[in-house]
């Protein structure tokens, strides 16, 4: 017969000593991290920086950094291969995912118990996801959550006790709205930008594997260069190709449906998201 203490020892099996969920972290970087450009490289290796610095600073037991870049620019994914390469013993996501339907003092709540929760480790990494919609920032009418946002504010630059050191993550894909809000006070701050070059699009579709050799995936390159694909340079903000990881990697799961008119599939979806 199973009682309640076997209930409640199992449920300690599926969490790990201190709390890292592999099962969570690995849910958010589920297509990999692909290195289609050396800016992603970068930003590993800031973040581990970063994550050093945590680790063996005497003087900094709170470090905490910014990702901010357009939507489906990689962010959550970043974020977590960076806490994912610490192996520090506690690493937790809040994300306004696990937060759906929940009031704003239970959301304080959620919110503060991870905080609590990593104070109880000597080494941790906290992620604060999309801090927009953590805060229930609304364009219409300028609306949010006041009493979130002070609560991310003051947890995320608070000292932990002494011998706990803490390293917070948060994303955004609205730095200039955390800005007006008073959210400015990171450590550091890192863009994650879209893809725009062509030959960083054509890695990630050699990566993903969307042809079956290297002559169809170039046909279809060279078929959005005669579209002008490559018009302008890499960090021009005209460049006609501008798209987050999240999106072509979704449009090239798209483009596979059927074995004929990739290129064509790919192609078009592409020129669709263009303006
Ligand atoms: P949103 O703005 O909607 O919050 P996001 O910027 O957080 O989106 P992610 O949710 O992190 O974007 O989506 C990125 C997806 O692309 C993930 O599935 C991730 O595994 C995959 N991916 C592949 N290569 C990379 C990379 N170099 N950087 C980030 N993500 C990558
Ligand atoms: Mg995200």
């Amino acid at each position: 017969r199973v009682n309640r203490s076997d209930f409640m020892h199992a449920l300690d099996e599926v969490h790990p000593a201190f709390g890292v969920s592999e099962e969570e972290l690995q849910a958010v970087i589920q297509n990999g991290i692909i290195r289609y450009d050396s800016t992603v490289d970068e930003l590993l290796r800031s973040g581990s920086l970063l994550v050093e610095q945590v680790r063996t600073s005497k003087k900094a037991p709170v470090v905490n950094v910014l990702l901010h870049g357009p939507p489906g620019s990689g962010k959550t994914a970043l974020a977590a291969a960076i806490a994912q390469a610490s192996q520090f013993p506690f690493i937790k996501l809040i994300t306004p995912d696990n937060m759906v339907g929940m009031g704003e003092l239970q959301k304080i709540s959620a919110i503060t118990k991870v905080f609590s929760d990593s104070y109880k480790s000597p080494l941790s990494v906290v992620v604060v996801d999309n801090i927009e919609r953590l805060i229930e920032w609304s364009p219409m009418g300028a609306r949010y959550s006041n009493a979130v946002l002070q609560a991310l504010m003051v947890l995320t630059n608070k000292l932990p006790p002494k011998d706990r050191r803490l390293l917070v993550i948060a994303t955004t894909s609205n730095r200039p709205i955390l800005t007006d809000l008073g959210f400015s006070e990171f450590n550091a701050v890192m863009r994650v930008p879209p893809i725009t070059s062509l030959p960083a699009l054509e890695y990630v579709i050699q990566e993903a594997e969307l042809f079956p050799g290297d002559e169809d995936r170039r046909d279809a390159i060279r078929m959005l260069k005669d579209a002008g694909f490559d018009k302008k340079s890499r960090d021009d903000p005209t460049s006609r190709l501008q798209i987050g990881i999240k999106k072509l990697l979704s449009i090239i799961e798209m483009s596979r449906q059927e074995p004929d008119g990739v290129a064509e599939r790919l192609v078009t979806a592409l020129m669709e998201l263009d303006l």
